[in-house]
């Protein structure tokens, strides 16, 4: 059984590493339980590096986000889901799942952590939200696992974020500068696609130290 002291300094640890992926002090405290006033003397000493603006509200936002920023959203919502579904608490799943997104585009980073923990809160009814109103599915298209509303019904034949995106690689500039790791998205690799990417990537292999 962890003690109490364990428990403290695994979210003193959790706290750190959202601090350094750009967290705000409210999503800290909500995902760790730290006070936001703890989390900022220990991890912004400097006050001006204190995240600021307006934090991302409602999960209304996926559904009207262009077709960069919904894949992009899909890949964090896929790759929590899995280290989920493979035991990790909600607070590492996202973590990880955070990093891998960054180590597949480039800074400055489309979908911010906050942005994510909302996403997040949504397909898991936890944190921002008293019941999931996201869900992921799997596209029978093309394999890829995306986010959708609840209750949301796949149609055969209807693209899924992915399948746009494959769609539209080869002549969409924008698209091609947004995912520089090319290779992944082709349409000759399409079964390998991002899921096979995301999917690659076991719990730990993002270099997850829990020294940092
Ligand atoms: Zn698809």
């Amino acid at each position: 059984m962890p003690t109490r002291g364990d428990r403290h300094l695994l979210a003193m640890q959790h706290a750190k590493q959202l601090a350094a992926l750009g967290a705000r002090l409210k999503t800290i405290h909500v995902m760790t339980g730290m006070p936001p006033r703890q989390v900022q003397s220990l991890f912004f000493p400097d006050a001006h590096t204190i995240p600021r603006g307006r934090a991302p509200d409602s999960a209304e936002w996926y559904h009207g986000a262009n077709l960069i920023l919904r894949t992009d959203a899909c890949l964090i919502g896929a790759k929590f889901h899995q280290l989920r579904s493979h035991g990790l608490t909600a607070v590492e799943a996202l973590i990880l799942a955070y990093r891998t997104y960054q180590s597949v585009t480039q800074p400055p980073y489309r979908i911010s952590l906050d942005r994510a923990f909302n996403l997040i809160s949504y397909i898991d009814g936890i944190w921002l939200a008293s019941a999931p109103t996201l869900t992921v599915l799997t596209c029978p298209g093309c394999g890829c696992e995306f986010i959708a509303a609840v209750g949301t019904i796949i149609h055969p034949g209807e693209p899924c974020p992915f399948c746009k995106l494959l769609e539209r690689f080869h002549v969409d500039h924008r698209i091609q500068a947004s995912y520089p790791r090319r290779p992944v998205i082709d349409m000759t690799a399409r079964q390998l696609g991002m899921l096979a990417l995301f999917h690659k990537l076991s719990p730990g292999a993002e270099g997850d130290n829990p020294a940092e």
